[in-house]
């Protein structure tokens, strides 16, 4: 039987991820990823909290509880077979009212739906054993949460696929995929067509998704609207008051975890990120901005409908991002001991976040086919510690499928 050809678009760790599990499954493919940047991981997948999610937020039985907890054991593996730093440093989720006891209360719920291995709650004298910094009246604690570097893991696997045969294209940027008598064509910017016609293409473009999405004929909506998180760095001689990750019962007004602590990978500690709307999908300096990225979202019927729904979080978000004393001080209701420590700007992170129509923020993972291609529309957090899992989806259940228009959501 002929061997078949696939096209993979976007080398951030989900693109790099498809690309290794097409040639797992299929031995002897021709596998091709076209990456624009002049290496890979340069955008989501290198800029974010490092937190491998053990799956607790999560609405079970959706995409995201399923590959999350699929995600976290293949990723675990996978640190293991090639040496790669895995911290299981664990997490706690802090109520420091009353009134947000009914909403831990329901994460724990859906955690044990999730079947989340050892979470519990935990009362005040638990959370110190646990955190002796940190106050709250209650928390959940999650012990296998765990840290790593995902530019770090995107690396390795780049490495694979090419050790495996296959190839990783930098400064390679897509303009639009066309598909003709089931071959599907890759167009470079610019008007090149690559040589080769592939069977399959799949489109892991983060940011720029739903433009390749458009461009190569699937549906407008919905639409990326990018929403960046500062990170700052905490004094080295603090970074002890802390263990692990402490995260604030997410605000249900804001789809966003709220401003937590974060240890790193590499022994810092970080406090971040917020959440406020970016003026450039891929401008990460705080006062750059980009014309076409801003007319996009500002044209955008669905941005103003959010706007005006999410005013109140929006304002509070604002405080943070004008003012580093006011980011620290929401950290440090967690860690009092905090509140005068010395902060250092680290990465910024945006995040490529689906928006509908009416305003919504779309919330489960997004990955649609459309003849033999597939995008990935919609892919936020946890979707770096998914993505072995949507790796495995998609080449198993999406693409197999070649039916010539199918929705999967
Ligand atoms: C601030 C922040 C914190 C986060 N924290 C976590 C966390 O702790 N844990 C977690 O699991 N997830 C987290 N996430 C989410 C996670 O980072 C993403 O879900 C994941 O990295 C998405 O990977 P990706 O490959 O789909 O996208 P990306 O990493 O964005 O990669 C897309 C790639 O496509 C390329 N590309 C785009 N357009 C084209 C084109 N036309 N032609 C060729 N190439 C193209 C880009 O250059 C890029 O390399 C966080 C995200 C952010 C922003």
């Amino acid at each position: 039987m002929k061997q078949k050809c696939y096209a993979v678009i976007g080398g951030g760790i989900n693109g790099l991820a498809v690309a290794r599990q097409l040639m797992l499954d299929h031995p002897g493919a021709t596998v091709t990823v076209f990456e624009k940047e002049s290496a890979v991981a340069q955008h989501q997948s290198g800029h974010n909290s490092g937190v491998v999610h053990a799956g607790l937020y999560y609405e079970p039985g959706g995409l995201k509880a399923r590959l999350c907890r699929r995600g976290v054991a293949l990723l675990k593996a996978y640190c293991r077979e090639n040496g790669l730093p895995y911290d299981e440093c664990g997490k706690v989720v802090v109520a420091l009212k009353e009134e947000e006891l009914p909403r831990l209360d329901a994460i724990y719920q859906k955690a044990v739906a999730n079947a989340v291995p050892g979470v519990r709650l935990v009362d005040q004298n638990e959370l110190r054993e646990i955190e002796p910094n940190c106050i709250g009246i209650r928390a959940l604690h999650s012990p296998q949460t765990a840290i790593v570097s995902y530019a770090e893991i995107a690396g390795r696997i780049a490495a694979e696929i090419e050790e495996k045969g296959g190839s990783v294209r930098l400064n390679s940027p897509v303009f639009r995929l066309i598909e003709r008598e089931s071959r599907v064509y890759v167009e470079l910017t610019g008007g090149e067509v690559h040589g080769q016609a592939f069977d399959y293409a799949i489109a892991c473009c983060g940011l720029q998704s739903d433009r390749l999405a458009q461009r190569s004929g699937d549906e407008l909506t919905p639409k990326i609207v990018p929403f960046f998180g500062q990170y700052y760095v905490i004094d080295e001689a603090f970074k002890t008051h802390v263990k692990g990750l402490i995260y604030p019962v997410p605000d249900p007004r804001f789809p966003f975890l709220g401003v937590h602590f974060t240890k790193r990978i590499d022994g810092q500690m970080t406090v971040g990120p917020n959440a406020f709307i970016s003026f450039g999908r891929e401008n990460y300096g705080g006062l750059s901005f980009s014309v076409r990225d801003m007319a996009d979202f500002l044209g955008y019927s669905g941005f103003w409908k959010f706007a005006s729904k999410n005013l109140g979080a929006s304002v509070r978000e604002l405080k943070t991002v004008v003012s580093e004393s006011a980011f620290v001080r929401e950290a440090a209701k967690y860690v009092p001991s905090l509140g005068h420590v010395g902060v250092a700007p680290a990465v910024r992170g945006i995040r490529a976040q689906a928006m509908e129509g009416d305003g919504s923020l779309v919330d489960d993972f997004v990955i649609r086919k459309q003849g033999n291609i597939a995008h990935i529309r919609n892919a936020p957090s946890p979707g770096a510690t998914s993505s072995l899992a949507i790796a495995e989806y998609i080449v198993r259940e999406v693409m197999p499928q070649s039916a010539p228009s199918l929705a999967l959501v």
